[in-house]
């Protein structure tokens, strides 16, 4: 990678959105598992892809290995230092002051919000997944009628600390909502429908009026909605997940002044970017594709700001699990945005006092902004 101009290497980065980190050591299977968004298959390697080469070439130094080490050496040494020490490593490499955690998913035991932090250096605040929440309420046993008003009252609790909320409509209904608020009538019908329907186990909401209840109740609490848009695992139907189908309800969103937070976004970064540009309350990142474009996340950036307004890019990591991937996140991240603003003073589009001002913002500021993160520290 080129050498980082030194104000963006300097620059501390807020990450608005990322998860916890395993507790376990993770072994060779659980690194092809959790590098990307995909599975693995007989006969080949999941680290024959741009996520794989970085990860090989970048990582094994900052556990004091060649790069380029095997696989099979480089988890050795990860159960010789073990999870705390790979974790602190990784983490305090990053350069992040400032984590927005989504507490949302948790398919095996993470760290919380406050011990990922204290691995990084940072400070943690907490973003409040909406379907989450009301999941739970349905699992406690609330009936139809009561649906609405228990679900807010959750979410009134759950937010009370909380930075933001995140829909994933995506993974459930897709991104085609309509705009409307559902009256409370609408939601009890849509609940009763969907509380018969749930079999044994814990209940999944996928339910159009439903989801939309919740984003509304997430504009109600005037806290920024966090949206999943586009690349995700097999479980979304990614052409379901293009952000311009949210247009309407961006629309109908927008005279609440509310932030929306488009997430990820590729392939549809460029999109998203419009959006941003339009809509003075959307915001956008590249997050998650940054590091698993690998030695590509110049390209993505240049593509992401080719509309964005530098005051609407967010930095982020959507890193879960593996704590290589927060620290690729950012190191990538880096490498591209000094790519990108070279590129700029090479050709005389701003001043470098402009391009420490755009590495603020993208970097950190317009996160502070979107989030109010100043009332909270
Ligand atoms: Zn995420």
């Amino acid at each position: 990678m080129a050498d980082l101009l030194p104000f963006v290497a300097e620059q501390p980065l807020v990450d608005h959105h990322c998860h916890g980190v395993l507790r376990r050591v993770a072994d060779e299977a659980a690194l092809g598992s959790m590098l990307s968004e995909g599975a693995g298959w007989p006969g080949g390697s999941v680290f024959d892809s741009q996520a794989g080469f970085m990860f090989l070439r970048l990582c094994p130094p900052v556990l004091g290995l060649p790069p380029h080490a095997g696989l099979g050496d480089y988890a050795a040494r990860r159960t010789e230092l073990g999870a705390t020490e790979v974790s602190k490593r990784f983490l305090s490499l990053t350069g992040t002051s400032v984590m927005c955690v989504d507490t949302g998913f948790t398919p095996e035991p993470i760290t919380s919000p406050g011990e990922l932090a204290d691995l990084a250096g940072a400070t943690a605040h907490e973003i409040v997944r909406l379907e989450r929440v009301a999941e739970d309420v349905a699992a406690a046993g609330v009936g139809a009628a009561g649906f609405a008003d228990a679900v807010r009252s959750a979410l009134a609790t759950r937010t009370a600390s909380a930075v933001g909320v995140k829909s994933i409509a995506a993974y459930r209904t897709g991104l085609g909502l309509r705009a409307e608020r559902p009256s409370d009538a609408e939601v009890a019908a849509a609940a009763g429908h969907w509380l018969a329907n749930t079999g044994p186990g814990a209940p999944r909401l996928a339910d159009e009026t439903l989801q939309r209840f919740l984003i509304w109740c997430g504009v109600d609490l005037r806290l920024p909605v966090q949206f999943h848009v586009g690349y995700g695992d097999s479980d979304v139907d990614l052409h379901r997940c293009n952000p311009l189908l949210l247009t309407p309800l961006l629309r109908a969103i927008q005279p609440a002044g509310v932030p929306v937070m488009l997430l990820h976004n590729y392939p549809f970064h460029r999109e998203a970017g419009y959006l941003a540009q339009v809509f003075p309350h959307v915001y956008v990142d590249a997050g998650l594709a940054t590091h698993n474009l690998g030695a590509r996340a110049p390209a993505l950036l240049a593509e992401a700001l080719e509309l964005a307004p530098y005051g609407k890019f967010l930095y982020s990591s959507d890193a879960f699990g593996l704590p290589e991937l927060y620290y690729l996140g950012a190191a990538l991240f880096r490498s591209a945005l000094s790519v990108h603003l070279r590129s700029g003073l090479d050709a005389d589009l701003y001043t470098e006092r402009a391009a420490i001002r755009l590495t603020r913002m993208v970097c950190a500021d317009n996160a502070k902004r979107a989030y109010q993160l100043g009332r909270q520290m």
